[in-house]
Order: C-alpha cells, then sequence, then structure tokens
C-alpha cells in the first residue's frame, strides 16, 4: 500500500479508537482468516461478582468463603477480587493469611489461622492429593451456568466449591457475528474450565473452544493455527496473552488490559469493544485493494 493510503486508514482507525502501531500490521490484517479471543475480559467484561458459595463435609458456608477470602487476600486475580468483595459483603471477618503463594493458572495457596487452604481449580486441588469427586456435581452445576467454579480444601480436606460469574460485553456477540460474516474462524482459548467456557462461548455464538489452557502454552496454540497455515489474529488482555499477542500475525490488546499486554500487540483497541478488530480489518481490506 502507498504510504498515504496507509496513514488515512490508521487514522480512520484512531478516530474509531483503534490504535494500529505499524503499517505492516495494517498490511497484515487483511489476510487474517482465523482469530483467537481471549475470554475473560476480552469476550466477557472481566470484573466477575460472588454468586455461589456451596460448603461440602460439614463445612459452614461463612466459613467457607471467610477462609477462601483470607487465602486470596493477595492475589491480584479478577477471581480473587470477586470473593475478597463477596465476603466483605457479607460482613465476615477476613483473617489475615500468611505463607500466600500463587499457582499460576491453577489458584492459591495460604495459610489461615493455623490451617491450610487451597483454592482453585480441579487440577491444584488433585495435584494436592485432595480427593474432589464428591465436589464434582456442584462444580459441573456452576460451570454449566457459564460460572466459574473454585474449589476450595482446608487442611488436604475438600470444604465446598465458590461460584463465580462474568458478565459479557456488548458488543462481543455481534462482533463474532461480524468476523464469522466476513469468513473469519473464531476460536475461544481460556483457561478456565471446560464447560464454564462452552456455556460463554454458546451465549456469543462461537463454535470452536480452546479451554483449561496453561498461561505458558497459550503461545503454542497460536503457532499450532499458524503451522495448519492459518494467519492468526489474537485479542487479549492479561499477561498471560502476552506471549500469545506476540506470537500471533496480528495480536489486539484491550485497552483497559495490563501493560504488558498492550506492548505485545500491533493493534490497541481503546475502548476494549471486538467491533475494533472487525474494522481494522475492513480498513486492512480496503487499503489493500486500492493498491491492485
Ligand atoms: P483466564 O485464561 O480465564 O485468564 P487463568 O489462566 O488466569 O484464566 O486461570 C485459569 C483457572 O485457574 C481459573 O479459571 C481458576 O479456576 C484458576 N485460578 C486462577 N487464579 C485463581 C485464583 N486466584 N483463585 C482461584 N482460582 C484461580
Ligand atoms: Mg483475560
Amino acid at each position: 500500500a502507498t504510504p498515504l493510503s496507509i496513514t488515512v486508514a490508521t487514522g480512520k482507525a484512531a478516530s474509531n479508537g483503534i490504535l494500529i502501531r505499524s503499517a505492516e500490521a495494517l498490511e497484515t490484517a487483511h489476510k487474517v482468516n482465523t482469530v483467537i479471543l481471549d475470554k475473560t475480559g476480552t469476550i466477557t467484561n472481566g470484573t466477575p461478582a460472588l454468586t455461589d458459595v456451596l460448603p461440602a463435609y460439614g463445612f459452614d458456608s461463612d466459613e467457607v468463603l471467610a477462609l477462601t477470602a483470607a487465602a486470596e487476600r493477595d492475589s491480584e486475580h479478577p477471581l480473587a477480587a470477586a470473593i475478597v468483595a463477596g465476603a466483605k459483603d457479607r460482613n465476615l471477618e477476613i483473617q489475615r493469611a500468611d505463607g500466600f503463594e500463587s499457582i499460576t493458572g491453577q489458584g492459591v495457596r495460604a495459610r489461615v489461622g493455623g490451617r491450610t487452604v487451597l483454592v482453585g481449580n480441579a487440577r491444584l486441588l488433585t495435584g494436592a492429593g485432595a480427593d474432589v469427586t464428591g465436589l464434582a456435581a456442584d462444580v459441573d452445576a456452576l460451570a454449566a451456568d457459564g460460572k466459574t467454579p473454585m474449589l476450595v480444601a482446608v487442611d488436604g480436606v475438600p470444604a465446598g466449591v465458590i461460584g463465580v460469574a462474568d458478565t459479557i460485553k456488548d458488543g462481543s456477540a455481534a462482533a463474532i457475528a461480524g468476523l464469522a460474516a466476513r469468513g473469519v474462524d473464531v476460536v475461544m482459548m481460556t483457561g478456565d474450565n471446560r464447560t464454564t467456557a462452552a456455556a460463554i462461548a454458546r451465549q456469543v455464538g462461537i463454535a470452536r473452544v480452546v479451554a483449561e489452557v496453561m498461561p505458558q502454552h497459550k503461545a503454542a496454540e497460536v503457532r499450532r493455527l499458524q503451522a495448519e497455515g492459518r494467519v492468526v489474529g489474537m485479542v487479549g488482555d492479561g499477561i498471560n496473552d502476552a506471549p500469545a499477542l506476540a506470537q500471533a500475525d496480528v495480536g489486539s490488546a484491550i485497552g483497559t488490559g495490563t501493560d504488558v499486554a498492550i506492548e505485545a500487540s500491533d493493534i490497541t483497541l481503546i475502548s476494549g469493544n471486538l467491533a475494533g478488530l472487525v474494522t481494522a480489518i475492513d480498513l486492512s481490506r480496503a487499503t489493500m485493494r486500492n493498491i491492485r
């Protein structure tokens, strides 16, 4: 494309809240035939709220929530913030924890009042030797509703399941339909539970889901699609998404996301609306058409 047409398209994009970092990104966007969307904070608003506390094995609901909130207080994960806020809403006393440890993509561990509290996915608890079969029905029920289930163990004994729900961004379903209308395959990629991810995907019209992906494996998923000969666009917001954003042919960050994600990207969607990606692809197609 000519320098002038690039400047014009980049300017149009900017006035629509889409920051395109390079001429190359604009020139590549028209070739994108597959878009991977992170779930939390990209398709959803990323500000989940506590919805359920389902105690098990004689534990009391408030006790489970208070212990969980204490363990999560030092975590920076949005799921942790939802739990702590939910405990405060119920006026529970949140004890000070020590020995806090974050296990990326799985959950947290901390000592609370002399007890070891584990909060996270089934992999985390199973890995620590807890038998979570008794929690499976509650986990599945929450996930089928599109909620994220977090399992809790206290001193190695399953204590219950906490449910947290995120809301879908206003423009997500329309943007995903727009990508499909342009012949672009859309894939959801998330570290979240498979069933939860499928429920959210169904609500926004995504057929292909890659769930329970460890943060360090997200970039490899991008490479796998590229190895099939696909030109891959990726949209994400988190630190975990940065390597995948850098690996993608065109990486797009949500403007309200982390700086690391923005720095790893070719495009920033300032408002966080996925419609910006559709606009960027349209501008790229129009620009590249003009030169032929
Ligand atoms: P995402 O891809 O949705 O950003 P992450 O990779 O951050 O997800 O986390 C994957 C899963 O690990 C979560 O769905 C949750 O089950 C568990 N997890 C991660 N962090 C925490 C935490 N602080 N507390 C409880 N569970 C967590
Ligand atoms: Mg995210």
